[in-house]
C-alpha cells in the first residue's frame, strides 16, 4: 500500500522526537515497524489517508526528492563510472578485448572485487554484444542481477524486546548507524532503548548519549571501563521490564586486541541470549565503504565468530569506490541491510538494488 510509511506503530512516540522534522518522510519506514499494525492508531488528521488523490503528488514529489538525494550521495562513483566509461567509449564502437581489458580494470579499480569483475566480464561476453553502446544496458543489468541475486534482510520483527547488537571495527560508524536506526524507529511509532556496551573510553558512551537524545530513545550506560556484557545485561533487562520494541546494543570495536574482542562480543551475544530466548535477533556488522576490501576481510572474521545477520555499509558518499557494494553482494552472503550516505540522521537507507543502480549509471 503506497502510503503504509506514514501509518504509526501500536506505541505512539511519548512526545515528538527532536530530530523528527529533519527525518525525510520517505524512509522506508515499513522497514521500522513492528508487523502487529492491528495496533496502530489511525493516521492524524493532517495525514488524512482517505484523500489518497491529494497525497498522491506530494508523495511522489518526496520520492523524488529521496532518489535525487542519493544520487547526489553518490556522485563520486557515479563520477567515476562515467568517466570511466568516457575513455573506454571514446573512439570506438565495437566491442573487442581491448574495451573488455578497459572494462576489467575500471570494475575492479571501482572495488568490485576480483572475481565478481571476472563473474561480471564473463556475464558480458556471454551476453555476446557487438554494438559498444549497449555494454552499458549489459552492465547495469548484469550488477542488477548481483544485487538482487544476494539474500535480503526480513524487514519486519516478531518479537519484543527485539535485539539489535550492532559490531565492527573502530571508526566505521557503529555509534552513528546505531543513531541513524533509532531515529527511523522512533519515527516508525516503536520504543527504542539503546545501551552503551563500547565502555572502552568515557567519550564513547556519552557520543551515543548525544545520539540517544537525538533520536528520542531511551539509554542504559555504566561507567568507563564496565563489563560490556553486564551493560547489555541490564539494557535487555530494562527494556523488557520497560516494554520496549528495539534494544540497539553499541560494542567497542577495537582491533588490536583481535581475539579478546570477538571473545568479548560473543560473551554479550551469549548474556543477551540468557535474558530473552531467541536474542539477539540481529547481528548487524558495520562496515566502511572507503576501507574497500578491507571491508570484506573484515566481514569473513566477524562473520566466523558471531554469525552476522545483516550489514551496514557506511560512508558511500565519501568514496569514489561505492563498486564495493557489488563486491560485498558478490562475495558475501549476508544480507546488505542498509547503506550510510552521510553524517546526518536521516543519512541512512535501507538497501534497494534498484534504487543503488539506477542512481549509479
Ligand atoms: P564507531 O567508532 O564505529 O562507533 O564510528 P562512529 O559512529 O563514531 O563514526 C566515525 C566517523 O564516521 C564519525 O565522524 C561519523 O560522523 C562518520 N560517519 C559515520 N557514518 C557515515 C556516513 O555514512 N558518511 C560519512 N560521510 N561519515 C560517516
Ligand atoms: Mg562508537
Amino acid at each position: 500500500m503506497a502510503f503504509k510509511w506514514l501509518k504509526r506503530n501500536k506505541r505512539q512516540p511519548r512526545s515528538e522526537p527532536p530530530g523528527k522534522q529533519q527525518l525525510p518522510e520517505q524512509i522506508e519506514r515499513e522497514q521500522f515497524q513492528h508487523p502487529q499494525n492491528q495496533y496502530r492508531r489511525p493516521p492524524e488528521s493532517n495525514a488524512d489517508l482517505s484523500h489518497d488523490l491529494e497525497i498522491e503528488p506530494s508523495e511522489t514529489r518526496e520520492r523524488i526528492g529521496y532518489f535525487k538525494r542519493l544520487k547526489k550521495r553518490l556522485s563520486k562513483t557515479r563520477k567515476s563510472f562515467s568517466d570511466g566509461f568516457d575513455k573506454i567509449f571514446s573512439g570506438k564502437n565495437k566491442i573487442d578485448d581491448d574495451v573488455l581489458e578497459e572494462l576489467e580494470e575500471l570494475l575492479i579499480t571501482s572495488d568490485i572485487g576480483v572475481q565478481t569483475t571476472i563473474d561480471l566480464i564473463q556475464r558480458i561476453s556471454n551476453a555476446k554484444i557487438t554494438d559498444i553502446a549497449e555494454l552499458k544496458t549489459v552492465l547495469q543489468r548484469e550488477i542488477l542481477s548481483i544485487l538482487k541475486s544476494h539474500p535480503r534482510a526480513t524487514a519486519a520483527f516478531k518479537s519484543t524486546p527485539h535485539v539489535i547488537m550492532v559490531v565492527g571495527v573502530n571508526g566505521v560508524g557503529k555509534t552513528t548507524t546505531i543513531g541513524k536506526i533509532a531515529a527511523a524507529y522512533r519515527a516508525a511509532g516503536n520504543s527504542v532503548l539503546i545501551a552503551a556496551a563500547d565502555t572502552f573510553r568515557a567519550a564513547a558512551i556519552e557520543q551515543l548519549m548525544i545520539w540517544a537524545e537525538r533520536a528520542d530513545a531511551e539509554f542504559v550506560k555504566h561507567k568507563e571501563n564496565a563489563d560490556p556484557a553486564a551493560v547489555a545485561f541490564d539494557a535487555v533487562a530494562a527494556a523488557e521490564a520497560r516494554g520496549c520494541d528495539v534494544v540497539l546494543i553499541d560494542t567497542a570495536g577495537r582491533l588490536h586486541t583481535k581475539v579478546n574482542l570477538m571473545e568479548e562480543l560473543k560473551k554479550i551475544k551469549r548474556t543477551i541470549a540468557k535474558q530473552i530466548a531467541g536474542a539477539p535477533q540481529e547481528i548487524l556488522l558495520v562496515l566502511d565503504a572507503t576501507t574497500g576490501q578491507n571491508a570484506l576481510s573484515q566481514a569473513k572474521l566477524f562473520n566466523e565468530a558471531l554469525n552476522v545477520t545483516g550489514l551496514a555499509l557506511t560512508k558511500l558518499d565519501g568514496t569514489a569506490k561505492g563498486g564495493i557494494v557489488v563486491g560485498i553482494c558478490g562475495a558475501l552472503n549476508v544480507p546488505l541491510q542498509y547503506i550510510g550516505i552521510g553524517e546526518n540522521i536521516e543519512d541512512l537507507r535501507p538497501f534497494d538494488p534498484e534504487q543503488f543502480v539506477e542512481a549509479l549509471f
